[in-house]
């Protein structure tokens, strides 16, 4: 039974392509079709359950968990970003930015893993890229691209500073 489709066959680029061999992403049928989804609208952005609902439209038969799965793997691997939808308490996905966009270093809230793009920090962390790069290419290495994120809390999940500072295990 060879599945086909025919609107799907949007070209993957080469930047995504090489994030996904890295990420050891197999190109099944699934994540050609999550790919094309997002492909093919690359300023958009869409829930699990938007997503679900696009890609049974377009005939793929896909279990919404293997479809959280794949969401969460192609969002750790760089090739899609996520981000919290507040209104609708969800996740959002959307296309990754493009390596020729620059670097722009992302702060991850390891809490609630809302991630917070730092545009304001890209033009430094772009010379520390290039540099990277240069001092890569001197050893004889290709670098391709530099991600720069930063783990953490972000303010939301702070918690509000209860006795103040000084607060030591006790002696
Ligand atoms: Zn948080």
């Amino acid at each position: 039974m060879s599945q086909r489709s025919p609107k799907e066959a949007i070209p993957v680029p080469p930047a995504i392509q090489a994030r996904l061999e890295q990420a050891g992403l197999r190109r099944t049928l699934a994540t050609r079709a999550v790919l094309g989804l997002f492909l093919s609208n690359p300023q958009g952005s869409l829930t699990h359950s938007q997503a679900l609902a696009s890609l049974t439209a377009r005939g793929l038969d896909i279990n919404r968990v293997t479809l959280y799965r794949l969401l969460d793997r192609l969002a750790a691997c760089g090739v899609l970003q996520r981000h919290a939808d507040d209104d609708a308490r969800t996740w959002r996905f959307g296309l990754a930015d493009a390596p020729q966009d620059g670097v722009v270093p992302r702060f991850e809230c390891d809490a609630c893993h809302r991630q917070f793009r730092l545009t304001e920090a890209s033009a430094p962390t772009r010379a520390v890229a290039g540099d990277l790069l240069r001092t890569l290419a001197r050893l004889g290495h290709q670098g391709q691209r530099v991600d720069l994120s930063v783990h953490g809390t972000c303010a939301g999940c702070v918690p509000p500073a209860a006795d103040g500072p000084g607060q030591e295990p006790a002696a």
